[in-house]
């Protein structure tokens, strides 16, 4: 399996992009795993709520859920054509010097 570079906001909690570059109106930074603000994680008694796909069950950042699978693809993709992009540039380049 190879390494895809995620990012995550925690701020807002979407994927794809990060807190410093966050363009969301809608600061989440002290939310609780429940989705609730103003109590610790540790002490939650709430139910898991994922900030971002706003459904209750499992937690942001996991396989669970599906937003995360979709970014995670979707990045996958992009690192995958990066890479095909690079390799082609090796080889025209080895073209050239040969000549
Ligand atoms: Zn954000
Ligand atoms: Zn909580
Ligand atoms: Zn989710």
């Amino acid at each position: 399996m190879e390494k895809v570079e995620l990012e995550q906001c925690y701020r807002c909690w979407q994927y794809g992009h990060i807190k410093e570059k966050c363009q969301n109106k809608d600061d989440r930074s002290d939310a609780c795993r429940c989705g609730g603000a103003g109590n610790k994680v540790k002490d939650c008694q709430g139910s898991n709520y994922c900030l971002g796909c706003r459904s209750d069950g499992h937690m942001v950042g996991t396989g669970r859920c599906p937003q995360f699978r979709e970014a995670l693809s979707r990045a996958r993709l992009n690192q995958r054509q990066k890479r095909e992009g690079r390799e082609m540039n090796g080889v025209s380049l080895g073209v050239c010097m040969n000549e």
